[in-house]
């Protein structure tokens, strides 16, 4: 019965136990008679951990092994009726006819992979391959088709398929993907460029921080949240369609580029005002409230746009353009969407230039502190110092804060840059004491949101405090009332720790922020410092003069120091004064000066003022 047995070079691609049984068989080939034979492959198919099938040239099933009806979930008497052929994947007919066909007539059966249906309606994913059996007269009567369950491994490739191109956390196209989707568009468009389209570029607002303060899975959390608001903004009404989780069509698709970007590029603009239509939606959606560990937080985003114009030469300009777009957005506050344009370019050229020099300036030392002396409104002694940041660089000079500053902030290198000042100005204040036979002058030094957040801050303090052994009271940090109200649970948990040091906090250009008198109580400070716009503008807008009284009125009753910063006038100072304003800071006194200079302030009391300002 067994004649025409294939080779055994056939059945090794299918199993090794098949390929024993094969090698047996030419053993008793040679040797035994057929019965024996017979019964030998029953004993080995019957026990092979592959699925054995015996058909007939039309299909019929003349024998299904023990595993065979196991994996596909039959017993023996199920599986009696049943065609086989009608349990194939319509789509795979066709090549397993194809091949049954080619096996019949060579008598070689090719490596071929198929779908059957499970008992339970699924489909197992099988790779099979097929031998011939001839009668006496040496015509194919039946085939020997080994089968092996891939399925499991036809998922794992699957799953590793789609990774290698979509992002684990959201389920969006990944960059490598977006990348070739972007270049796919640039070339049809290439060839038919009517039809304007767009990339957007998101960039969420603070996330860094967030996720430096809650701990990357809440991070992760916001990510997947905002992939899906992102995604709903365009299903509305663009006209996207939703495979599987992979965001794309004909005309818009979406993708996590890595960490908090995400990028979409949209076809077939009617007009490049819906681009922007588009963003606003995005921006709208990103800004609502959402839930992370039972609280409720809000977030922004700033978007970039950049159109497709025939000036490209290549599909990645149209991303750079995006991201520099994205970037003049943040720098103008976030939380809102920019169109790409040639003076940006320019702009993002020079920001480029300026990370790398602030690298190169923080390696080279250039970075320098300036102290303004900090008055007692009522003594007219100098009582403290604020350190104020400048950059000394080559050619350019003396550089103000307002120039460098953001960008060293964005970049993360503040962090650095902050500790620095934190160890320089202890240094400078314990020195004056020292100089001046005093203990009791302060210091105080500007603080950013990055610092806030900075796992090392409290170690770079008790560094700074111990190194210089200064009293700790004499050292005071100044949050802007904006980057408290960042993170406020944050913010009042690195006051709390200060305040166990001895250090003082002050709340910097207050009354400019938005906190609210509710917020407030939760930030234990020692005291405000009153925004210079207002006290600029005291004698101007009756609504400043109105806030900056309140604001002292408040601090006395809450038992705060309360400074005035930017006074540049004797009629301001008096006012303040009058009002009953503790402290006083601005170019009447003194600008910010170098240390040395600074130090003199100390040696001749501001004899002039007090003269004016004590009738
Ligand atoms: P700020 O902390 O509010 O510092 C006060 C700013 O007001 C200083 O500007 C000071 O020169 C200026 N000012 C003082 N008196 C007057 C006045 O009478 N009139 C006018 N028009 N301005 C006056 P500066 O030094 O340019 O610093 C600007 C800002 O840069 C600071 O505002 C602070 O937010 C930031 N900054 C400076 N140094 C540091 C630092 O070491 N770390 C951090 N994180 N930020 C810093
Ligand atoms: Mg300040
Ligand atoms: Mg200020």
């Amino acid at each position: 019965m067994f004649t025409g047995m294939p080779p055994w070079g056939w059945i090794s691609l299918a199993t090794s136990t098949i390929l024993v049984c094969w090698q047996e068989f030419r053993i008793f080939r040679i040797g035994r008679e057929s019965k024996k034979r017979e019964e030998l492959f029953q004993i080995v198919t019957e026990n092979a951990a592959d699925m054995i099938a015996l058909v007939d040239v039309k299909g019929k099933r003349l024998y299904n092994s023990p595993a065979y009806k196991r994996i596909l979930g039959y017993s023996a008497a199920d599986l009696g009726e049943t065609s086989a052929f009608e349990q194939i994947h319509p789509d795979d007919r066709f090549k397993v006819l194809e091949a049954a066909q080619q096996a019949r007539t060579t008598g070689v059966g090719q490596k071929l992979e198929y779908r059957i249906r499970h008992r339970d309606g699924s489909w197992r994913v099988l790779e099979s391959v097929a031998g011939t059996i001839r009668d006496e007269k040496g015509e194919v009567t039946k085939l020997v088709i080994v089968n092996r369950d891939i399925t499991e491994r036809k998922h794992a490739e699957e799953r590793a398929e789609h990774n290698s191109f979509h992002d684990t956390l959201t389920g969006l196209p990944n960059r490598r993907l977006f990348l070739e989707r972007l270049q796919n568009l640039f070339n049809r468009k290439q060839r038919n460029p009517e039809r304007q389209y767009a990339l957007l570029f998101v960039d969420l607002d603070g996330f860094k921080v967030f996720n430096d303060t809650m701990g990357p899975a809440a991070g992760d959390q916001v990510l997947a949240e905002m992939g899906r608001r992102i995604g709903s903004c365009l299903r509305d009404e663009d006209q996207v369609s939703r495979t599987g989780k992979d965001l794309s069509t004909h005309n818009a698709v979406l993708s996590r580029m890595g960490g908090d970007e995400f990028t979409i590029l949209l076809e077939d603009l009617k007009d490049p005002s819906d681009a922007m239509r588009v963003g606003q939606r995005m921006l709208a959606a990103i800004s609502a409230i959402f839930l992370v560990e039972g609280r409720e937080l809000r977030t922004s985003a700033s978007i970039g746009i950049a159109l497709s114009t025939p000036a490209h030469e290549r599909a990645e300009e149209l991303l750079q353009e995006a991201e520099v777009a994205m970037r003049r957005a943040k720098a103008l506050g976030g939380s809102r969407c920019e169109v790409f344009d040639e003076a940006m370019h320019t702009r993002a050229i020079g920001k480029l230039k300026l990370e790398a020099e602030l690298r190169h300036a923080l390696e080279k030392k250039q970075f320098r502190l300036h102290y303004q002396a900090i008055v007692n409104l009522k003594t007219a002694r100098v009582e403290a110092f604020e350190a104020l940041l400048r950059w000394q660089h080559p050619e350019q000079g003396l550089i103000s804060p307002y120039k460098f500053i953001a960008a060293a902030e964005d970049r993360g290198l503040l962090v650095s840059i902050g500790r620095w000042a934190i160890e320089q100005a202890c240094r400078q204040v314990c020195e004056w004491n020292a100089a001046h036979d005093r203990s009791d002058v302060c210091i105080a030094v500007n603080l950013s949101a990055r610092q806030l957040a900075d796992g090392d801050f409290m170690n770079g303090v008790g560094a700074a405090l111990r190194s210089n052994t200064i009293d700790p009271a004499c050292l005071h940090f100044e949050i802007a009332e904006k980057v408290a109200g960042g993170d406020p649970r944050q913010t009042a948990r690195v006051i709390a720790n200060l305040k166990k040091l001895g250090v003082g906090v002050i709340l910097d250009d207050f009354g400019m922020g938005n906190s609210s008198l509710i917020t407030l109580p939760q930030f234990q400070v020692d005291g405000w410092k009153i925004d210079r716009s207002l006290i600029g503008e005291m004698f101007t807008d009756r609504a400043a003069a109105e806030v900056v009284e309140l604001i002292i009125f408040l601090a006395r009753k809450l038992n705060m120091t309360v400074t005035a910063e930017g006074i540049e006038n004797a009629k301001q100072r008096d006012r303040l004064c009058e009002l009953g304003c503790d402290l006083g800071q601005g170019f009447l006194f003194s600008q910010p000066l170098e240390a040395e200079a600074a130090g003199e302030l100390l040696r001749q009391p501001l004899r002039t003022q007090v003269a004016a300002w004590r009738h």
